[in-house]
């Protein structure tokens, strides 16, 4: 989706609104089952003495997958981004500004750049999710399993040392 910045590249204090909807059902991210909706992005370019500085906000609903317990839930999304754009590079390593094509702004490689690089890897269903048991597979969330607790294997290390000591 291309952004028309051409009217404004040139003029001080002009102004280009967006809001636009992207289609992120070809996007996938391990932890996440489904997008609800289409990512929503909205804001605006604004040149700044000379300056394109895009400002906006990224929205959407999704389905994720607990990476502890596995359970899936819903979260809301909501990211705010900033960019600033230029027609040519002045200097080819400097990767602050993100290039414009004859004018246009490529609003998706923005904004999808943004939101995967904004993605949690592991979503959580709650910050303190007990998650699975790795030996039963119970929901520890739900209550304690039968299992006895494991050792932490370096202990059994550390005991072997002192084993020797003795
Ligand atoms: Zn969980
Ligand atoms: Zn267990």
């Amino acid at each position: 989706m291309l952004l028309d910045l051409r009217t404004i590249i040139n003029i001080p204090g002009g102004i280009v609104p967006f809001d636009m909807e992207m289609d992120l059902s070809k996007l996938h991210f391990d932890s996440v089952k489904e997008f609800l909706a289409p990512l929503h992005v909205t804001g605006q370019v604004e040149n700044r003495a000379g300056v394109l500085v895009l400002e906006g906000h990224l929205s959407t609903d999704m389905t994720c997958v607990c990476s502890r317990c596995l359970k899936e839930f819903p979260k809301h999304l909501a990211l705010k981004i900033y960019s600033l754009l230029a027609n040519e590079l002045q200097d080819q390593d400097n990767t602050d500004y993100y290039l414009l094509d004859n004018g246009f702004a490529d609003m998706w490689e923005i904004a999808g750049t943004a939101l995967v690089l904004n993605m949690e890897q592991r979503q959580l269903c709650k910050p303190d999710c007990k998650g699975l048991c790795p030996k039963c597979g119970k929901d520890l969330n739900d209550g304690p399993c039968d299992c006895r607790e494991d050792r932490d294997p370096r202990l059994a290390v550390l005991g072997q040392l002192l084993e020797n000591d003795k």
